[in-house]
């Protein structure tokens, strides 16, 4: 029961948005059940008019229960005679056996059955309808919060998480949740009100034969416990197969290339197959699970069924007595089987629930400001004071201090892992520092807003993200609701207006995923053009030409150029000629600055350094 709660606890605060809906199908839940009611009655009421003579109605009434029924408190007398009341309404309209049929008979029989269903039917549909309803917007609800709050996490949440990961939870973890509130949660509602209605029917009968025939009902429980515990373990270890899988359909499609030069697909055929195989182990174990709850159930009913014959037998019961218990005893046994089976969908659902709720519970660890401070453009200059930062126990920048003044052009050179990103990260406050503060224009980054912040810093890096949009669309996220002209402008300048141009369908061509139909060197302009659209007073070029070869990097160094004129810019390059033009550059080692000057000062200076420069063939070796 315990997992039912929990997703219903987790799912309330969804599902209490649509509360009219949720009336709608718990009264419609009510009418179903009452509809199953009627169906053990209209077994007794049909069984009985096979009789030449009418029962004298109420015989159970007087002796079936025997001594006790007749102290029975009056309620209990009234409903009785209520379904008697009812039974005498319905005589005129049905035929009896050896008596002739008048038309209000042959109607009676033709619609007796047909109408009951209908009433049952038109009650199940809606009622699954308005559940139905309700749980499509309750996961549309839930993935928009996920996605807000993914959305809203540092960086340092998705360097723990992997994609496949994240997209299992979005996908397969809210699918479960979908299906245990649409189907779950519709027979949630009706298959408790049937099996209330039909003992409740069958107690004001004969209390003591459903007492007899129900006492199996209990039994129901144990392979329940069972089963749903074995349902919930092949659901964890469906989704730590689906998780891998979707693992490793990110990195196929992220790595084709390396892949396909490698020659690695039949390696990664073969890992696609050991996942698919574990997915289908773990699913032919909650089939089996599933399975096997109903037949369970229906041995026990049928137990119940022989206790019943027993005891009629042994009592000396009518047919009609019979007959009517019989349909009870289905309809009791019926819900019980949906209710299994929800049992299961909800042991399932639970696992995924549990992990959307350690998503959403997650909190970002760059907080924005309460009272956030205005920013006017960037004036003065960037400092960062006495900065240290870990990313986890080991700091990468150590009591790190720098200032980068307004129109400066900055160089940051340094050996790989010396913490060249980890400033820039800490400048964008992805990440806050662990000590120590880096101020804009005065103003510590964690009092402004990061929007404020974001707006004053354009990046051009390595790494060229193409959105599956058209190429001005790309060019325009620079600057959301940047005009034709300004796109236009934009791509002139980056150079790339000409290639744009010659595309097949001009600024209107989509670059479809990760824009594969451009070189590095274009892919890399449109980037740039992004970024003169933006038009931010910071530039920050993170190894912007670094993957290029060097005809593309003289064709993009010069779009670069250009939009360094009148900007601040901070410069990362691993390349160490690109930083020539820089107006001073500084030399990171273990996160802490090792040298600083112009580029000739340091080749110079015969440090660090030069002896990068001579390994890359700056200065000759000595
Ligand atoms: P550089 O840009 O100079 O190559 P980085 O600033 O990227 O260096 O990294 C500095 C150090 O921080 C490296 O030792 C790297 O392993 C570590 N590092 C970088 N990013 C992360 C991260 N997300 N989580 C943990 N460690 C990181």
């Amino acid at each position: 029961m315990s997992h039912i709660v929990s997703v219903l606890r987790f799912g309330w605060r969804y599902l209490s948005r649509y509360q009219t809906r949720l009336v709608c199908g718990v009264l419609l839940s009510v009418l179903f059940a009452l509809a199953n009611g009627s169906f053990v009655w209209a077994a007794r009421t049909l069984a009985e008019r096979f009789a030449e003579k009418p029962a004298a109605i109420g015989s159970l009434a007087a002796g079936g229960g025997g001594g006790p029924a007749a102290a029975r408190p009056s309620l209990m007398a009234q409903a009785r005679e209520f379904s008697h009341e009812i039974t005498r309404k319905v005589d005129p309209w049905l035929p009896r056996v050896g008596q002739p049929l008048d038309w209000r008979q042959v109607a009676g029989v033709l619609l007796f059955l047909p109408m009951l269903v209908l009433v049952r039917s038109t009650a199940d549909y809606l009622s699954n309808y308005c559940m139905g309803w309700v749980a499509e917007r309750v996961i549309r609800d839930v993935r928009l919060d996920v996605m807000d709050k993914l959305s809203s996490l540092s960086l340092d949440f998705f360097s723990r998480s992997t994609s496949g990961d994240l997209l299992t939870r979005i996908n397969v973890d809210s699918a479960n949740l979908l299906r245990a509130l649409r189907q779950g949660a519709a027979d949630l509602l009706k298959e408790p009100f049937t099996l209330v209605v039909v003992l409740v029917y069958l107690c004001i009968r004969d209390w003591q034969l459903t007492l007899g025939t129900a006492v199996l009902l209990p039994l129901c429980l144990f392979p329940l416990l069972v089963l749903g515990k074995k349902a919930r373990r092949a659901m964890k270890s469906s989704l730590r197969a689906n998780i891998s899988q979707s693992s490793q359909l990110v990195e196929l499609l992220g790595g084709i290339r390396i892949i396909k030069a490698y020659n690695l697909e039949k390696e990664e055929m073969a890992r696609f197959r050991r996942t698919s195989s574990n997915l289908v182990h773990a699913g032919m174990k909650s089939v089996q699970a599933k399975e096997l709850t109903n037949p369970l159930i229906e041995v026990i009913s049928m137990f119940g069924l022989s206790l019943l014959l027993f005891y009629v037998f042994s009592s000396g019961r009518t047919g009609a007595d019979m007959a009517e218990f019989l349909a009870g005893i289905a309809m009791l046994f019926l819900p019980v089987k949906k209710l299994a089976a929800v049992h299961i969908v909800f042991q399932q659902a639970h696992v995924g629930t549990e992990r959307l709720i350690e998503i959403l519970n997650e909190q970002p660890t760059v907080v924005e400001a309460a009272a956030p401070k205005p920013v006017h453009g960037f004036r003065d200059a960037i400092r960062f004071e006495e900065v240290t930062f870990a990313y986890r126990d080991e700091p990468v920048l150590r009591e790190f201090s720098l200032v980068i003044p307004r129109g400066h052009r900055l160089g940051i050179a340094g050996e790989s892992g010396s913490g060249k990103t980890t400033v820039l990260n800490l400048l964008f406050r992805f990440y806050d520092p662990t000590r120590g503060a880096v101020r804009l224009d005065g103003l510590d980054l964690r009092e402004i807003s990061l929007r404020d912040l974001r707006q004053q810093l354009a990046l051009v890096s390595q790494d060229v993200v193409l959105f599956d949009q058209t190429v001005a669309e790309n060019i325009a996220c620079g600057k959301p609701g940047a005009s034709r002209e300004e796109i236009e402008a934009a791509a002139q300048a980056a150079y790339a207006h000409g290639f744009i141009l010659e595309l097949e369908h001009g600024y209107e061509t989509r670059l479809g995923e990760r824009g594969v139909r451009l070189s590095g060197g274009q892919k890399q302009r449109i980037a740039i053009a992004r970024a003169f659209v933006r038009d931010a007073p910071i530039l920050v070029l993170d190894e912007a030409t670094a993957s290029l070869d060097s005809y593309a990097e003289a064709e993009v160094q010069a779009a670069i150029d250009r939009l360094a004129e009148r900007r601040t810019v901070i410069c990362v390059a691993h390349r160490l000629s690109t930083l020539a033009s820089m107006d001073r550059i500084i030399v990171l080692a273990r996160g802490q600055l090792a040298e600083e000057g112009t580029f000739e000062e340091l080749l110079r200076r015969d440090g660090l350094f030069a002896r990068m420069s001579r390994s890359q063939g700056i200065l000759p070796e000595t």
